[in-house]
């Protein structure tokens, strides 16, 4: 069924919000205004919305309400975000030993809606957010599809692995009114399954092509290999380091250009580039996001550093000051599109090889992470190597809840997306370094094809 792209922006997603009682659409009415804002006026609501939730925190968190005693810290006089720099940074590892008291104590963790991370950086790690943040992260994501020229009710296409098979009733209908999203899986990326995209594009002529940098490229290869075109209104490449290389023939074989945007499952949406393409907008309205030097002082415009993030619209289980993993570096300039909201520069970490499977398909590396890493447990980290086409290894940093039964299921997982012939070695260490440059990679491929 085809259904009018007007009709869906304007009776079928308000419809939805109203039968969800989702603050969504509300949300992203009032962030298409305050974008405009001046730097002064996001930065004092900001800074309003930061007094709130380190109140609350001290109020309903146990682990902030000792942590912060424990360090001296009163939390009424943090009241600025350059005030941020007194409180103790958030490490993984500290969610991973303190799930519970990180859990205020106004809601019930079950309530919570619950994600387990993995694909950013290839440490695994499970994080809650109540029901109004998730909507109100929603609303900056769409906010910043909106920015590169894609409009609320056309379609989407989604580069991405594992696409969501709507079961219930409600999700099939969401499905055909409302999301209207067609998929190329990146866990498997070969021929008919591009072929299948493409007919599948012509029928809706999604207005946004979105997925991962490298898979996106991967896509506009073929294209540019087969002379055909996609017409997108816009394209948002994410999860991974944008190539300038590789920009470039995603946008030859769209005719538009790429929206680079950075996120990550803990927080959502960090930072996104406007229409100007000029850095990437942080997104102030919802995260406060500080860029550190090894020593913890505050990076210099322009200067590498650490990404410590505090979101502000989370109250389950709010993250302050917590230490992302990447790195990015910050921008003074000041962007021509006249938005209030500050820019970053390209965030510098984040890698990951395409693999060879079986039969000669490729599998992106990130996918390969989202189904191990994220869903099995007792991993920390983990990282896998092909040298050769058909042998995998795996470094892993084994966590509580490792042992016979996760390894067998793990070699079993990926022999079922690699190929039930790949000799898996799985190779348990304390710790796998990061490269020189400071960036993951948690795939990496020294196979040049077969
Ligand atoms: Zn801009």
């Amino acid at each position: 069924m085809r259904v009018p792209n007007s009709l869906v922006a304007t009776l079928f997603e308000p419809a939805w919000d109203l039968y969800d009682r989702s603050i969504r659409l509300r949300t992203l009415r009032a962030m298409r205004l305050t974008q405009w804002d001046t730097p002064d006026v996001i930065r004092a609501r900001q800074e309003a919305d930061l007094r709130t939730i380190i109140a609350h925190a001290a109020a309903t968190c146990p682990y902030y309400r000792d942590a912060w005693a424990a360090a001296g810290i009163d939390p009424a006089a943090i009241r600025t975000v350059a005030d941020l720099a007194r409180l103790p940074i958030l490490s993984k590892d500290d969610i991973r030993q303190n799930q519970d008291g990180l859990i205020s104590s106004r809601h019930r963790k079950q309530d919570l809606r619950k994600a387990k991370t993995g694909g950013s950086t290839g440490v695994s790690l499970e994080v809650f957010c109540d029901e109004p943040g998730i909507q109100q992260r929603a609303a900056a994501a769409l906010r910043s599809d909106e920015w590169s020229g894609w409009r609320l009710g056309q379609p989407m296409a989604a580069v991405w692995g594992n696409p969501p098979v709507a079961r219930t009733l409600k999700n099939k209908l969401r499905a055909t009114l409302k999301d209207r999203i067609i998929y190329l899986d990146t866990m498997r990326i070969d021929e008919p399954a591009l072929e299948r995209f493409l007919a599948e594009w012509k029928r809706m002529r999604p207005g946004l092509l979105f997925g991962h940098a490298h898979s996106l490229f991967i896509l506009a290869e073929y294209l540019r290999d087969h002379g055909k075109t996609l017409d997108p209104r816009g394209i948002v490449a994410t999860s991974m380091m944008l190539l300038e290389a590789e920009r470039r023939v995603i946008e030859a074989a769209c005719g538009v250009p790429v929206t680079n945007r950075y996120g990550c499952e803990e927080v959502s949406l960090i930072a996104c580039e406007c229409e100007q393409h000029r850095g990437l907008h942080l997104n102030a309205d919802h995260v406060i996001t500080e860029f550190l030097r090894d020593d913890g002082t505050p990076c210099a415009p322009g200067q590498d550093g650490r990404l410590v993030v505090t979101e502000l619209v989370n109250f389950g289980q709010p993250l302050i000051r917590y230490e992302l993993g990447d790195r990015g570096v910050p921008s003074d300039r000041a962007c021509p599109c006249g938005r209030g909201l500050p820019l970053m520069e390209q965030v510098t970490g984040r890698t990951a090889d395409f693999l060879w499977a079986e039969g000669g398909f490729r599998v992106q590396g990130i996918s390969i992470i989202e189904n191990t890493l994220t869903k099995l447990p007792g991993i920390r980290q983990m990282q896998v190597v092909q040298d050769e086409p058909m042998c995998l290894i795996v470094h892993l940093v084994p966590g509580p809840g490792w042992g016979d039964d996760v390894a067998a299921e793990l070699v079993a997982t990926l022999r079922g997306i690699m190929g039930q012939g790949m000799v898996i070695d799985l190779r348990p260490t304390d710790r796998i370094p990061q490269e020189k440059n400071g960036k993951y990679r948690f795939t990496i491929c020294r196979v040049a094809s077969n």
